[in-house]
């Protein structure tokens, strides 16, 4: 860090002082007054210890983005009354922006970048005596059925594996895990295996024969995990962790 840098430094956290290169008695009294709040050596000058707490306390006061509060991304609107006992997640298997076939299949998408879409039908169709027309994303499982679906993994092979050209992205993974706590809470949905699951799991933890689907069974952004149970579980553990 150059004079002006630690001055500009002092600046962004608050200090007033000029930013023209020379240390002088106001800077120095600036530079103090920091090293006192940081447990440093006070001496006014900006040596490697100060520096480094310098660029630490940066890059904690940069304002956070715009990120809704966790668990709170699902607008209000999209969650109307109904009797739903399940979440099931799916991937398009298409490309990371919605098309006019994935909003009538599913509920919400989430596409590649992380933004939600809403689908063409009402959560509360797919209800449990809901009316309406239903989202039809599960073979014989959409009643009481919530399907949320990732934009992403068109061309995708299970084996050996190959993602696509969409690749499901770890902030699509992120907002997954705060869409499903969202409409937990709202719908009282506990977190189960048997209530949040992938279209993956359907089949082998509910008994509902599926057509050979297999999302969600890879993270294309992590290789390590592998399987619908261990995509399952490491989903449910966000969606616990977050409610
Ligand atoms: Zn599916």
């Amino acid at each position: 860090m150059i004079p002006n840098e630690v001055q500009a430094a002092l600046v962004a956290l608050g200090y007033s002082v000029a930013v023209d290169g020379e240390i002088g008695p106001k800077s120095k009294a600036a530079i103090k007054d920091f090293q006192g709040r940081h447990s440093l050596k006070v001496d006014g000058k900006a040596g490697p210890l100060t520096i480094a707490a310098l660029h630490e306390a940066l890059v904690v006061a940069k304002p956070m983005p715009t990120i809704p509060a966790a668990g709170d991304i699902v607008p209000a609107h999209w969650m109307p009354p109904g009797r739903l006992e399940r979440i099931i997640c799916h991937w398009t298997a298409g490309a990371h922006r919605a098309s006019d076939t994935d909003r009538s299949h599913y509920h919400i998408l989430i596409e590649g970048g992380g933004g939600l879409v809403r689908g063409d039908s009402p959560i509360s169709a797919n209800g449990i005596g809901g009316t309406g027309q239903r989202a039809s994303h599960t073979l014989n499982c959409n009643t009481g059925s919530i399907g949320v679906s990732l934009c992403c993994m068109a061309g995708a092979k299970e084996q050996p594996f190959g993602p696509g050209k969409a690749p499901m992205t770890a902030v699509q993974w992120e907002r997954l895990v705060r869409v499903v706590a969202d409409l937990c809470r709202r719908y009282e949905i506990p977190v189960t295996p048997k209530t949040v699951l992938s279209h993956a799991e359907v089949q082998g933890t509910l008994g509902i024969k599926q057509r050979g689907k297999w999302d969600v069974s890879r993270l294309a952004f992590d290789p390590s995990v592998k399987g619908a149970k261990a995509c399952g579980d490491l989903l449910r553990a966000g969606v616990t962790a977050l409610i």
